[in-house]
């Protein structure tokens, strides 16, 4: 495979991390005692005992990542990182690292793609893109700043969410960056990524959690909660 960066930084039971360069060291031992911690946390959530090794791949370029990931399909010039071949695959700038919070954002992303890599090896092959992009979101601690205090999530539900369009289901099936598709990055009228976070939310909570293993599991139960979803999410939220 081309544009495979060589350099190995790290290597344990649970990842290997390549790069085509070096990185500080504090940034590398942090991603990997977030990443075994969360992965644990992920596993556990999906009743799974064991995973895979994972292999990490950091691109110092968006050029260089791009490159990489062409080979696998066409690349939005949105994207910075994606699981293609089983791998996980993010550009990472070090400079940006100086900033420990834009570092655990990082962090946090490349979780958010191994939730997706243990989605399609061990959950199901049905790609519903709202529950996966919610789950994956929910289960990486990307929006951990909303869990602590549901007050802070309330207030980001109106300023998120309902002050903006709630596009219907049929929106969030599919990926891309058009109205009517999971991201409108034309328009911005609503953003795919938040209201997904929000349904599986309010699913988390709403449900028991073998409940909600047997309905991430079984596609008839996904397109059955589904149909209403949107509708029983305002109507909860405001109860
Ligand atoms: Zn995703």
């Amino acid at each position: 495979m081309e544009y495979l960066p060589n350099l190995k930084l790290l290597e344990n039971a649970n990842i290997e991390i390549f790069a085509n360069q070096k990185y500080p060291e504090s940034f590398i031992n942090r991603l990997e005692v977030i990443f075994i911690k969360q992965e644990k946390h992920i596993l556990d959530f999906f009743e799974i005992s064991t995973f895979r090794k994972v292999r990490i791949n950091l691109f110092d370029s968006k050029e260089s990542y791009i490159n990489f990931s062409s080979q696998f399909s066409k690349i939005s010039s949105y994207s910075l990182g994606n699981c293609f071949g089983g791998m996980i695959n993010y550009v990472c700038i070090s400079k940006e690292l100086e900033d420990f919070y834009k570092a655990g954002f990082l962090i946090a992303s490349i979780v958010h793609e191994l939730v997706h890599l243990i989605y399609h090896e061990k959950v199901s092959n049905y790609h519903c893109i709202w529950l996966e992009e919610g789950l994956a979101q929910y289960l990486s601690g990307q929006k951990s700043f909303l869990e602590a205090d549901n007050q802070k999530y309330l207030t980001w539900l109106e300023k998120e969410i309902f002050s903006k369009e709630i596009p219907p289901i049929d929106f969030l099936k599919h990926h891309g960056g058009k109205y009517g598709q999971f991201c409108d990055c034309d328009t911005n009228k609503y953003n795919g990524y938040d209201i997904s976070y929000a349904l599986v939310r309010f699913i988390i909570e709403s449900y028991n959690h073998s409940d909600i293993i047997n309905i991430i599991k079984n596609q008839e139960m996904i397109q059955e909660i589904e149909k209403d979803i949107i509708e029983e999410f305002k109507k909860g939220t405001y109860k």
